[in-house]
C-alpha cells in the first residue's frame, strides 16, 4: 500500500470524482476547490515532482497537457481558456508529491 493519496486515488483504493481518465492520466476533482472548476491531472504513473523528472517522464508529462486540452473541451473551455499550474517544491506550493497540474477554470485569471 503506497502512502502517496494520489497513487491510491489510481489504484481506486481512495475516493475521487473523476473527471477523465485514459491509459496514462487520470484526472479528478480537487478537494479544496479554488476556482469554479478546479480539476487536478496526474499521470497514473508515479513522478513525483517536475524538480526530479526524468527525460522518461517527458511523455508522461505532456500527456497530462493533452488531458487538459481533452477536459477543456469536454467542459465548454475551450473558446473561454482557463489556466495551467504546476507546483514544484515546498517554495513553490507542492503539497502533494506526485506531480500535478492544476486545471483551473470558469473565473477570469487574475496575476502570473
Ligand atoms: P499542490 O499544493 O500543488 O501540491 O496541490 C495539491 C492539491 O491536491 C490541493 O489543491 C489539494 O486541495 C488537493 N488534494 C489533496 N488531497 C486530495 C484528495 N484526496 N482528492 C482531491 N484533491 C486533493
Ligand atoms: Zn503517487
Amino acid at each position: 500500500m503506497t502512502d502517496c493519496v494520489f497513487c491510491r486515488i489510481i489504484a481506486r483504493q481512495h475516493p475521487a470524482d473523476i473527471e477523465y481518465e485514459d491509459d496514462a492520466v487520470l484526472a479528478f476533482k480537487d478537494i479544496y476547490p479554488k476556482a469554479p472548476v478546479h480539476v487536478l491531472i496526474v499521470p497514473k504513473r508515479h513522478i513525483a515532482s517536475v524538480m526530479t523528472m526524468e527525460p522518461g517522464d517527458t511523455e508522461a508529462l505532456g500527456r497530462c497537457l493533452l488531458a487538459a486540452r481533452r477536459l477543456g473541451e469536454a467542459k465548454g473551455f475551450a473558446g473561454r481558456g482557463y489556466r495551467l499550474r504546476v507546483n514544484c517544491g515546498s517554495e513553490g506550493g507542492q503539497v502533494v508529491d506526485h506531480v500535478h497540474v492544476h486545471f483551473l477554470a470558469g473565473g477570469r485569471a487574475t496575476g502570473a
